[in-house]
């Protein structure tokens, strides 16, 4: 009898013993302080993190007030607000360019020394290596009091690293890529990323909620960039994401979707007369690269602009969330995350490697109802019946024939069509090599500029 309860009390102080160092566990989770200041072992973790040769004045500098709170970005938490201060009125007489310039600067200082892992300094706060956090970016486009935050994701890693930006829904009705920023920002462990993946699933917003492509004023916001702090309401919203967020990455992949009714096989686009373009294209596993300069005041160019090495990722139809199209997205990025040394997580054989494309658009003569015979990703020959235009009138009917050898890179969805309608993107297989010569040449480029993102 005694032998038995003398046996209960062990167990009973074992498990008390495990409660309280889980309870110990929990309170440390910074989930649950109310407070942003991390505690004393984040503290410790910051400084083994700190090079020496930063004093301990910077130390204390990173404890201050502005420091993001650590978020397990799995958790399902409500967002973390943070808002973004109201700029002084001389903030915004300054110009675009000044306003740019001043926000790259810091980023070129963290670079001077590849092994210093500082905090990453966005939006008013510092995130400490590591950690990962939401925070979100106000536009400051509507009244102080209906403004709408727009939330961002950031992971700064435990080691040095580029800094990967990831946007999606430039275009308010492009609905994969929110979903392909999503399962990236969710899936990575900050603690053994090196560099920053900072995700603005959402840049549209005032489009995303009434699912446009447009913005409230009836603007393309992809034709705005980088914006003018007191330009119209697309280019106050493409200012304050580039001053904001842009000028902070290396990196960017701006994700959209084909527009205007017509769908694209998952695929990189990219200036491939741009070498550090290219180079960063080599890290896309498994997709389809075609050459597109793209045009002033498109995100991906404008960004190319100022330094930062961007690629458009065209992935389905908008409207639709469609799992095979994120899957590819997804897959994309994490071929770039591993070719970029940032992070690794999948058992993989080789290196990644995408496959590159010259493209050609097909354009309908006919006015009609067209239905297409073939489907994203099929061989087509030249002379093969692509699609079919009926006049639903006169019940005439028109073929359309591809004009070369290649793969439908990209296509209109059956619907009435007019002449000059760009119904088919047809993909010629190329050498990287080739396509880099070709595409500095811009003569030999024979598709025109696609109806893009
Ligand atoms: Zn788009």
């Amino acid at each position: 009898m005694l032998r038995t309860l003398s046996f209960s009390l062990i167990v009973l102080s074992i498990i008390f013993t495990l409660k309280s160092a889980q309870s110990l566990e929990l309170s440390e989770d910074p989930m649950e302080v109310e407070d942003v200041v991390p505690s004393s072992a984040e503290e410790e973790d910051a400084k083994q993190n700190t090079p020496e040769e930063i004093g301990d004045d910077e130390n204390e500098e990173t404890s201050d007030d502005n420091i993001a709170p650590d978020i397990d970005l799995k958790e399902i938490t409500p967002p973390t607000i943070v808002v973004v201060q109201q700029p002084a009125e001389e903030e915004k007489q300054k110009s675009t360019e000044e306003a740019i310039e001043e926000a790259i600067e810091p980023i070129e200082d963290d670079n001077t020394d590849e092994l210093t892992v500082l905090p990453l300094e966005l939006l008013n706060s510092k995130i400490l290596p590591g950690t990962s956090t939401r925070l979100a970016w106000n536009p400051e486009t509507s009244f102080s009091g209906l403004s709408l935050s727009t939330p961002v994701l950031v992971l700064h890693g435990a080691e040095p690293g580029p800094v990967l930006c990831l946007t999606a829904a430039v275009h308010g009705d492009e609905l994969n890529g929110i979903e392909v920023v999503r399962t990236v920002m969710y899936d990575v462990d900050p603690e053994k990323l090196a560099g920053s993946i900072i995700g603005v699933p959402i840049v549209n917003l005032q489009g995303f909620q009434r699912n446009t492509r447009f913005m409230s004023d009836r603007r393309d916001l992809n034709r705005f960039f980088p914006g003018n702090a007191n330009g119209s309401l697309a280019s106050r919203v493409a200012h304050s994401l580039f001053t904001n967020i842009i000028t902070k990455c290396d990196l960017l992949v701006d994700i959209h979707t084909g527009s205007f009714k017509r769908t694209n096989l998952a695929q990189v686009r990219a200036d491939m007369s741009d070498p550090e373009v290219v180079k960063f294209t080599e890290g896309f596993d498994e997709m389809v690269v075609v050459h597109s300069t793209g045009r002033n005041g498109m995100l991906r160019y404008e960004a190319k602009e100022i330094g930062v090495k961007s690629v458009t990722f065209e992935l389905g139809e908008s409207s639709f969330l469609q799992k095979e199209q994120v899957d590819a997205g997804v897959n994309g990025i994490f071929g770039l995350l591993k070719k970029q040394e940032m992070y690794s997580k999948r058992f993989d054989w080789g290196s990644p490697s995408p496959v590159y494309f010259d493209s050609k658009w097909l354009r309908v003569s006919d006015a009609g109802i067209l239905f297409s015979e073939v489907e994203l990703g099929d061989r087509v020959k030249e002379g093969e019946l692509l699609g079919t235009v009926t006049d639903p009138i006169t019940n005439e009917s028109f073929d359309v024939s591809s004009t070369i050898n290649g793969m439908i890179i990209g296509m209109a969805i059956n619907q009435v069509v007019m002449p000059g309608f760009a119904a088919y993107h047809i993909g010629i297989e190329a050498s990287e090599e080739e396509l880099m010569e070709k595409a500095e040449d811009t003569s030999l480029m024979e598709g025109e500029t696609p109806p893009e993102n």
